[in-house]
């Protein structure tokens, strides 16, 4: 049997200004594919022969440019095309959140779905796996017949419910049924920060899901919690139950509906997980704190959400106070390719003078560094496939034990490796600043204190103050009195 496979990721912020380009996606073909999709052993071990063709992995960015995406899709679409006649099925990942420009479709993963269905016919079986922070609709559940999310966020489950996938697919090709997902709109918007899994109320919401998944005639069940920044009207939380078979259709309707009836119940107890407080707070209080060590994430410069790491504002703020109460700060890190390119040609002890911002909004303002070279080292990624991207240059500022990480490429510092990449050992500060919303498990663990400054910027947190025209209204929390 050849199974057609391919991997799209991208998460495209209305709020960012820029476009999101090829250049900026990780991109791979052949054997990295399946080996992206966890389904190799698994393929093998059932004489199952893939059929590659793409993994454009685009992480948190602007929308896409339509050539941009093009590209990608076509790799999957014109591969589908020309084996057409050899497919007995399709297994993606498909991420859910991302947008592209003059895209009738908007999302770039309903156009590949619709197209590889047109392709294929109606009876070869599709699968899809997909991130709980990304949009399905009705229309998903007419194009694919498996449809789950990851269950945990942040995304420790991510290879398991891509094997998970690949083993329900593996058994439905060989068995082939007719299956059509049940779905139901859940009219809630929160994003990330105020649904990670091991808190209220998606802890609750994944019993819910383990519990539907353990009856008779349910194979999978999903919470989406959506992609909260972008001005789409696919941008919602949503339900997603698999049947076994058409016999069991009413019973996944049911659980779907249940356990959206249970999201909305429980919509007031969607918070943020971490402690959250206005940036001023932020700053005294890391500084005030006899706690060691306080990370501070610069939520509105959330890097994993699809802003640039290009704010100055926390490093403005810090720098105003006169006493910082004997800490050391670290500010991991700024983005700014000029400056970061600028530094490299110096080396570490180098006293240097240079202005760090790119100035495109008041949060990316320039300020006028003055300082020695601490550290020079690698900016690698975090996650998925960890590995060098880009450069970063430490500096010490002169008068103050605030030290800037200032790199040359976009991503947030969220695992430990990071910081040994880039020369450093996080265990010499007592603040860190991160671009991030909320603190992600890896950092969280060597935290004594964590705060998540609700800083103004692309990835602001609080979704309800944002000016959104094209979304299905009403949505909760946006509009909190029409749910009363
Ligand atoms: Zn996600």
């Amino acid at each position: 049997m050849k199974v057609l496979v391919g991997s799209f990721t991208a998460e495209s912020n209305s709020w960012n200004p820029f476009n999101h380009k090829l250049e900026q996606f990780n991109i791979g073909y052949d054997d990295v594919v399946g080996k992206n999709m966890f389904c190799e052993d698994i393929f093998k071990e059932n004489g199952i022969e893939a059929i590659p063709t793409i993994y454009a992995n685009g992480g948190a960015n602007g929308y896409i440019e339509k050539s941009s995406f093009m590209f990608i899709a076509d790799k999957i679409i014109d591969k589908a095309i020309e084996k057409k006649n050899e497919i007995d099925g399709v297994l993606m990942f498909l991420h859910g959140a991302s947008h592209v420009l003059d895209l009738d479709e908007d999302a770039g993963e309903l156009y590949i779905l619709k197209k590889v269905r047109e392709i294929v016919g109606k009876d070869i079986p599709i699968a899809i796996t997909m991130d709980p922070h990304g949009n399905v609709t009705e229309s998903y559940t007419e194009l694919a017949n498996i449809i789950r999310c990851y269950r945990q966020s942040p995304h420790w489950d991510r290879e398991q419910t891509h094997r998970d996938v690949a083993e329900l697919f593996v058994k439905l090709l060989k068995n082939p049924k007719n299956i059509k997902p049940e779905y139901e709109r859940v009219p809630i918007l929160v994003g990330g920060s105020r649904s990670v899994s091991a808190d209220e109320p998606m802890n609750s919401i994944n019993n819910l899901l383990d519990k539907a998944e353990t009856l008779e005639g349910i194979m999978s069940a999903s919470y989406h919690i959506g992609y909260s920044h972008a001005d789409s009207p696919l941008c919602a939380a949503g339900v997603v139950v698999v049947p076994e078979n058409d016999s069991y259709q009413s019973l996944a309707s049911q659980k779907a509906k249940e356990i959206a009836k249970f999201a909305m119940d429980n919509k007031e107890a969607f918070h943020f997980t971490n402690y959250t407080v206005e940036p001023d707070k932020a700053v005294e209080e890391a500084i005030t704190t006899t706690k060691k060590t306080v990370f501070i994430t610069d939520s509105g410069d959330d890097a994993t959400g699809g802003s640039f790491g290009y704010n100055t504002l926390l490093l403005r703020m810090f720098l105003e106070r006169s006493d910082l109460n004997n800490k050391k700060v670290l500010f991991a890190s700024v983005h700014d390719p000029a400056a970061c390119n600028k530094l490299m040609n110096h080396e570490i002890g180098d006293y240097v003078s240079f202005s760090l911002g790119v100035a495109i909004d008041d949060e990316s303002q320039q300020v006028i560094i003055n300082g020695n070279i601490t550290a020079m080292g690698d900016l690698n990624t975090f996650y998925a496939f960890p590995h060098k991207i880009g450069d970063t240059v430490t500096v010490k500022i002169d008068d103050t034990d605030i030290y800037i990480v200032v790199a040359n490429h976009l991503t947030a510092f969220r695992e430990v490796q990071q910081f040994e990449k880039a020369g450093l050992d996080y265990k010499d500060y007592d603040i860190i600043v991160v671009k991030q919303g909320y603190l992600y498990t890896d950092l969280l663990e060597l935290s004594d204190k964590d705060i998540m400054a609700l800083t103004p910027g692309i990835t602001y947190k609080k979704i309800e103050d944002l000016e959104f025209k094209n979304l299905i209204r009403p949505i909760y929390p946006l509009d909190k009195d029409a749910f009363k």
